[in-house]
């Protein structure tokens, strides 16, 4: 039997799951985080809420005896990518990436791009008066809602919770969403300004191209820096961090290096299924 634990979040890892469960002698389990508060569940086993940091996550593979990892998440979700690294190597369980590519402004595009939801929302307030709508989840509000100046048009899988600007409209909906969708939204509401992160892959890409249909300015967040994306899993410093830092979950990233699967840079989650079932090696 070999164990997978898929850190998940994304349609991709749901994808993934879907197809691996099916394949004999393997055990799925999705990890969520908990964020949101009607997951889609995702077929084969489920745990949810967070492991305890890096430390956490390795006592987690190790009790659980995992064969291997599959790294699914989102790619703003940085913490959880750093801590797979740490724990994969620490428990000897080989870690398999699956990643997007960053979306990238076509020709006749009109992108603004900003380092964090901060710059986006400054960004954001110097453009002309307009409806600006907010695709960012719920988590980075905050920044936009010291702005009176526009209109804002909030689309988010569960209700905001925090500080909003002043004139707003909140659209609960989930994706993915396809160019007809998007361009019924953004034509309805007159949208001007799209805010997004740059979360990469075809599965949200449709509001792109809806913007470009439309001519609407679109303001891109870029990835967090680090982002683990990026670092290939048996460089000495996986997670991108300054080797000569402490190593916040106590854990040496600069440890032996462990059996690594590999990295997949591809949106298609059938490669990173060929690179968890052909290294792998059961548990007996
Ligand atoms: P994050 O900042 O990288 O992670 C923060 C903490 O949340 C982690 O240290 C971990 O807690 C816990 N965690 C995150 N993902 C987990 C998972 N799959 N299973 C168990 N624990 C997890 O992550 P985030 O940006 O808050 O995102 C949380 C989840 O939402 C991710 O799984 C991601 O795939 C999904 N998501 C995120 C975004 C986004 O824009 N950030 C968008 C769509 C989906 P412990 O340290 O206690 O283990």
């Amino acid at each position: 039997m070999t164990r997978i634990l898929i850190l998940g979040g994304t349609i991709e890892a749901r994808t993934t799951a879907q197809v691996l469960v099916e394949r004999p002698g393997v055990r799925v389990i999705t990890s969520l985080a908990g964020r949101t508060d009607h997951p889609i569940r995702p077929a084969g086993e489920l745990r949810i809420g967070g492991f305890g940091g890096a430390d956490g996550l390795r006592d987690y593979l190790l009790a659980e005896r995992i064969d291997r990892v599959l790294d699914a998440t989102h790619p703003f979700a940085a913490r959880i990518s750093a801590n797979a690294r740490l724990a994969c190597r620490a428990a000897g369980v080989p870690l398999v990436v699956l990643t997007r590519p960053r979306w990238a402004p076509e020709p006749s595009d009109r992108w603004l791009t900003a380092a964090s939801p901060e710059r986006a929302a400054a960004l954001v307030a110097d453009l002309p008066a307009g409806t600006v709508l907010l695709t960012i989840g719920r988590g980075s509000l905050d920044a936009f809602a010291p702005i009176d100046r526009h209109r804002f048009v909030i689309r988010s899988v569960d209700a905001p919770t925090g500080p909003l600007p002043a004139r707003h409209e909140i659209v609960l909906a989930r994706g993915p969403f396809t160019l007809a969708d998007e361009l019924e939204l953004m034509r309805a509401r007159g949208v001007d300004v799209l805010v997004t992160k740059n979360s990469g892959g075809p599965a949200a890409a449709a509001k792109l191209d809806a913007a470009r249909t439309i001519g609407a300015t679109v303001v891109v967040i870029d990835r967090p820096t680090p982002d683990p994306t990026d670092a290939d899993p048996t460089d000495a410093d996986p997670a991108g961090t300054d080797p000569t830092d402490a190593d916040p979950a106590g854990m040496d990233p600069l440890a032996p290096d462990v059996p690594v699967a590999g990295v997949v840079t591809v949106t298609d989650p059938r490669e990173a299924i060929d690179q968890l079932l052909d290294s792998a090696t059961p548990t007996p």
